[in-house]
């Protein structure tokens, strides 16, 4: 194994690239990075409404947290953040709550004015402590908050979100949120929060922005590509790579219906609906996610979720609920390890559910360790993680 060109090609303008690329960039490699849409940042690329000026998450709300002290030292060193809180509400039952569940949930839910250690003792009364080890979204929503919330706030949006039943899903899936006992109602438990003043794409733009960086937009990957260069790091699906062979791999993907209307629509920036008689999942209102700016119209979107078809944007894996999908993604893995030119990263790459501070978290980590391996001239793994 020798590299002496030093020709690096990165397949997608996300994060997961940016930030592997600039490594490679800065260590003197010639990095090209295609796209085939006509913008960098992927999913995360935010633009300014024409109309409004509004900030729009264009791909839907992105809010930056992590407890990754070097990603935030790393996210900063770009752009300037400011501090932003995610409080988000739930719509339910004809009544509006505050979510993650929090001492302020738990008493005007139940019309009571409890204090932490009773409201404790008031959800073990109501929990199901029979449930040992739960497997599901449903039991571990029993047994944590019980059967009152879960119907209220979980069940009928995970039904919408996911498609199917919350006994189906994993417990991980509701993991993801905290529930409290006092009335911190800050959505995540991270010791680092913050939105970047000038939207997302902006960092994207300065990571790439590099004398060895190449961006090509609007440039569909094909394999013969591959010949010019010594090794590519691909963030698209993992199975358009290998041309769909062992079939496609089911996502959820995201139809945003836009709105604008004059002043304030919902005087916040995420409203969330339990109710599953209600078609979307949530609304957001973008001019919210930047507190800091006024702005005399406003830009909503309602955010429904169905399962991606062909020609649809894959926003999350889905990974459970049966199906032939454990299968099918071994078998693209059993591939991907068959050779040694292709190195599948990011969300799409390894079919992951991943939040931006572990993206980065990984792309710093495999670009550390892939440079590494071109100084000791050893192969770069497929995968720098556990993907199945
Ligand atoms: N969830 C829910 N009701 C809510 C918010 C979340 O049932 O009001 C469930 C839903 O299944 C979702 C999961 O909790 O997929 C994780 O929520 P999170 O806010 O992390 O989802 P994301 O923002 O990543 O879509």
């Amino acid at each position: 194994m020798a590299y002496k060109e030093n020709k690096v090609l990165f397949v997608g303008a996300g994060f997961s690239c940016a930030v592997i690329a600039r490594k490679f960039a800065e260590q003197g490699h010639n990095v090209t990075v295609i796209d085939s849409r006509g913008h960098v940042a992927g999913n995360c690329y935010s633009e300014r409404d024409k109309d409004t000026n509004i900030m729009i998450h264009t791909y839907g709300p992105h809010i930056f947290h992590t407890n990754d002290k070097e990603v935030w030292n790393y996210i900063n060193q770009w752009v300037e953040f400011k501090p932003y809180i995610n409080r988000v509400k739930t719509t339910s039952q004809g009544a509006v709550y505050s979510l993650p569940i929090n001492l302020h949930t738990i008493n005007q839910y139940f019309g009571k004015t409890l204090n932490p250690i009773e409201a404790k003792a008031f959800i073990k009364s109501l929990v199901d402590t029979s449930i040992v080890d739960p497997k599901t979204f449903e039991e571990q929503a029993m047994r944590f908050i019980g059967k009152d919330f879960y119907e209220a706030f979980f069940k009928g949006y995970t039904q919408k979100q996911w498609g199917v039943h919350p006994s189906t899903l994993p417990a991980s899936i509701l993991k993801r949120l905290p529930a409290r006992f006092n009335y911190d109602d800050n959505y995540f438990s991270h010791k680092y929060q913050g939105m970047p003043v000038n939207g997302y794409t902006q960092i994207v733009e300065k990571i790439l922005a590099h004398e060895n960086i190449e961006v090509k937009l609007n440039t569909v990957f094909n394999k013969e590509m591959e010949s010019e260069f010594e090794h590519i790091y691909y963030s698209g699906p993992i199975d358009t790579y290998f041309n769909y062979k062992h079939g496609r791999l089911r996502y959820r993907t995201l139809d945003f219906k836009q709105e604008v209307h004059e002043g304030d629509y919902q005087g916040t920036a995420v409203m969330n609906y339990g109710d599953v008689e209600i078609p979307y999942t949530r609304i957001t209102e973008h001019k919210y996610f930047s507190p800091w700016e006024y702005h005399e119209k406003t830009v909503i979107y309602k955010e429904y979720s169905r399962l991606a078809k062909e020609n649809d944007i894959p926003y999350y894996p889905i990974r459970f609920a049966g199906g032939d999908g454990a299968e099918q993604l071994a078998k693209y893995v059993e591939l991907a390890n068959q050779q040694s030119k292709v190195t599948f990263i990011g969300r799409l790459g390894t079919y992951r559910y991943l939040d931006m501070d572990v993206t980065i978290r990984e792309a710093i980590t495999v670009a550390e360790e892939s440079l590494q391996a071109m100084l000791n001239n050893k192969p770069i793994p497929a995968f720098f993680v556990n993907v199945i």
